[in-house]
């Protein structure tokens, strides 16, 4: 028996909120960004089911060696895998065996391309005021006159999150007219927060990623996503306490009144921010439970004093998930759902519903 925390992810929840961004859509193309292990949940079990499930057949990585491994997951040749890093003289050859497709990042990058994939598709990855990845919108006219076979136009909104920052429309503006040099290409703008947003952000292809797993990308909770994740760590102890003691490291949650303590195996080791110590909150056994003093590495105590039975050893806590939304949490952190999954580490055992 696992002892330790573990993370139950629901397929058929991720495959329920690929399906839901589709329709909120309409026309557009889906794809799924399955990045950094697909935000930290397992690459290889999630982009299998969205290709099986839901016909998912444009995903997107960060590094060529992310889309070697995706590749060998999906075992087919037919999806597309584009990689935001573009290729260079290293990389090269794992682009062109596994079949993966570059967005290019800068004039070098294109320059590479045709000289030494001559005709074989890529991306073009227009900066538009992110200022981060992407080639400079006075390099766009150059690389487009090169004899490049471009699928994809796309940019990348840096105010997602407040749909109505003035940002949002003044990138989607540059984007139309950069990216007209690509006639053919499609075009492609919005992460999970463009895709829920007013339809003129939508172009082609949408690139979801956070929305899938369960996190909102706006500063607000968006129900429309469903939860498709959940933290959760056993009780191992508990510890009826006297008023006056105190709990773990720098004594900081004094008992005001006799109180009950059960303690959670999970702990920051295991990517739990600290900052939810004395402000966030477990749900036990459905009712919630206030985190009673610090998070230390392994451990997190909760006051199970108003619970309406106390729980037992080997009873389960929830950190987030079907009764707590992860935006919650997240907020509780001072995180966002991206980091806090990202974050969840390696001694948390992923289990796929
Ligand atoms: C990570 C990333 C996405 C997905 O973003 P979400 O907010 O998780 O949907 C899409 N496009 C680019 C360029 C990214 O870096």
């Amino acid at each position: 028996m696992h002892r330790g925390p573990w993370a139950d992810i629901d397929l058929n929840a991720i495959c329920a909120n690929f399906a839901m961004i589709r329709s909120a859509v309409r026309g557009a193309k889906m794809s799924a960004v399955v990045k950094c292990d697909a935000y930290g949940l397992g690459m290889a079990p999630i982009a299998r089911a969205l290709a099986e499930r839901e016909q998912c057949d444009v995903f997107f990585v960060v590094y060529p060696e992310e889309g070697v491994r995706l590749r060998e997951a999906l075992n087919a040749a037919e999806p597309v895998i584009y990689v935001f890093d573009g290729p260079n003289e290293q990389t090269l050859p794992l682009f062109e065996k596994h079949n993966l497709t570059p967005t290019l990042n800068s004039l070098d990058e294109a320059k590479l391309w045709t000289a030494r994939m001559n005709g074989a598709p890529a991306g073009v990855h227009i900066d538009t005021g992110m200022n981060r990845r992407g080639a400079a919108i006075n390099d766009i006219a150059d690389i487009a006159r090169l004899d490049l076979n471009i699928t994809l136009a796309m940019s990348h909104l840096a105010c997602g999150a407040t749909p109505a920052h003035p940002k949002n429309r003044r990138q989607r503006e540059m984007f139309i007219d950069a990216a007209a040099h690509f006639p053919g290409a499609r075009l492609s703008l919005s992460a999970s927060a463009g895709a829920l947003m007013d339809p003129e952000f939508h172009f082609d292809l949408v690139r979801p990623g956070i929305a899938l797993y369960g996190g909102t990308p706006f500063e607000i909770d968006d129900q429309r996503i469903a939860p498709a994740v959940a933290l959760r760590a056993p009780i191992v102890q508990l510890h009826s306490l006297p008023l006056g003691e105190t709990v773990g490291y720098g004594a900081t949650f004094i008992a005001q009144r006799e109180t009950l303590i059960a303690t959670a195996a999970i702990g920051y080791g295991d990517g739990f921010p600290r900052a939810g110590g004395n402000r966030h909150q477990a749900v036990v056994n459905g009712a919630r439970a206030p985190i009673a003093g610090r998070i230390s590495m392994d451990f997190i105590t909760l006051d199970v004093t108003d619970l309406e039975a106390p729980p037992r050893l080997g009873d389960m806590a929830e950190f987030f998930g079907p009764g707590m939304r992860l935006h919650e949490t997240a907020k509780n952190c001072a995180m966002a759902p991206y980091d806090l999954l990202t974050g969840l580490g390696a001694r948390v055992d992923r289990r796929y519903l």
